[in-house]
């Protein structure tokens, strides 16, 4: 079973509390990619420039993500700037280069079009709406999105999310794209929007998920010390749409394993600065987690 992901594939340049770094390999897409590595097989659709290195597309080789849908282009890769406050659900975006993202129109390899488990992280609505046109059996699909299209593309945005089953975003987005500032309102005027599900990820107080008919609500993960949050959201979402194309349980249970199983991954991620920890994680690592996970969690037995 394969996973097909378009995003950015970008250098971030990071500073938090806990220290800075430069230009290292990020974008939604890449945390998503290598998050949900572990359960599954991942395509990439994105683009970088040519000075993209080498060695940041043998790090996706090394996990066994598909690269053909990588478009290489003349021209500089995105690049991203953030600054987290010691608040780290707080983030400033310092600078935001689309460089060879802007005018990008994604062209999906013969061999991508028969994907069935597809997310739309976080990119330009029109790139995602480019690849929803090309696909044809598709059983889920699943979008991100920030405030960065819901300000500028909210028309585009809009035809997205009449298309889509789920949407995974941010508290903040939530309240942005909603216009609603209670999170469970938001949600319900979400889910009006078109996603019969909308997942609320809420950083260290983990992730709420709304249906018409149900509400979920797990913590995140409790850590000593958290180095870098970026990516944790997207890296949620790949160890979410991960863990259910492995299971193939679409329930309302394999929903809500998959969600934990995307909190644990996104535990990991935050641990080290970008990609560093998802690179040196193991699948029994993120087991054994998921385990504590249930007993951290436990109060019915
Ligand atoms: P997250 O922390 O999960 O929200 O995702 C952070 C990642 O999103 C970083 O690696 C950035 O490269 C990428 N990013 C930042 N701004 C944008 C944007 N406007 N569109 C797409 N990706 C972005």
């Amino acid at each position: 079973m394969s996973i097909l992901v378009v995003g950015t594939v970008a250098f971030d340049s990071i500073e938090t509390p806990s220290g800075s770094a430069e230009r290292v390999l990020g974008g939604s897409a890449s945390y998503f990619a290598v998050a949900a590595s572990f359960f599954s097989s991942v395509r990439i659709v994105g683009v970088v420039g040519q000075d993209f290195p080498q060695e940041y597309l043998d790090l996706f080789a090394r996990r066994g993500v598909d690269l053909e849908g990588l478009a290489k282009k003349q021209g500089a890769t995105f690049h991203w700037r953030g600054r987290y406050h010691e608040d780290l659900n707080v983030r400033d975006t310092m600078e935001l280069h689309l460089n060879v993202l802007s005018g990008f129109v994604p062209n999906l390899p013969e061999s991508y079009k028969d994907a069935e488990y597809v997310f739309l992280g976080n990119i330009d609505p029109s790139m995602q709406m480019e690849v929803m046109s090309q696909l044809r059996e598709v059983r889920l699909l699943a979008c991100d999105t920030m405030d960065h299209w819901i300000q500028g593309s909210r028309h585009e945005l809009s035809r997205v999310l009449g298309r889509i089953e789920m949407l995974v975003i941010n508290d903040s987005e939530a309240r942005l794209l909603s216009g609603d500032h209670n999170i469970v309102k938001a949600a319900r005027t979400i889910l009006k929007m078109g996603p019969k599900r909308v997942l609320i990820k809420r950083g260290e107080y983990g992730v709420l998920q709304f249906s018409d008919s149900s509400i979920f609500a797990t913590p995140a993960y409790p850590l000593e010390e958290v180095f870098d949050p970026t990516g944790a959201g997207d890296s949620f979402a790949g160890g979410f749409l991960g863990q259910l194309a492995r299971s193939r349980d679409h329930s309302e249970r394999g929903l809500r394993r998959a969600i934990v199983y995307g909190s644990v991954v996104a535990s990991f991620a935050v641990e080290d600065f970008g990609l560093q920890r998802l690179l040196a994680l193991s699948l029994p690592e993120i087991e054994e987690r998921y385990r504590r996970f249930l007993q951290l969690t436990d109060f019915h037995t």
